[in-house]
């Protein structure tokens, strides 16, 4: 009868006591890794333009004036960042030099 108790009693810690530890463990490895510094590593980069304006300009051809469109495109760099240690992206965008898409003065 005292062994059957003791048995009853182990179990009843046991199931007490365990999830309790690892609930403790699982949140002191939380906090470490909210602890950590990031590990960025860039996983993308976009290269892409974008038209901003188009503006007039002027040409002799054969001593006659003309008028002739130029498209200003931006050129703008997207690069993407992944942290596998707590699985987060994070992206920055950069305008880069703007392009003339004729050659003029
Ligand atoms: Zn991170
Ligand atoms: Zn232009």
């Amino acid at each position: 009868m005292k062994r059957w108790l003791s048995v009853v009693l182990c179990s009843i810690l046991f199931t007490i006591l365990i999830p309790s530890i690892s609930y403790g463990e699982s949140i002191k490895s939380d906090m470490l890794i909210a602890k950590t510094p990031h590990n960025w590593e860039v996983s993308n980069v976009d290269y892409t333009k974008k038209n901003v304006r188009t503006h007039d300009y002027k040409i002799f051809d054969n001593f006659i004036r003309k008028t002739r469109q130029c498209d200003v495109d931006q050129k703008i760099k997207t690069v993407v960042w992944y942290c596998d240690l707590h699985g987060e992206t994070k992206s920055a965008t950069y305008l880069l030099e703007r392009e003339h898409s004729e050659q003029h003065k």
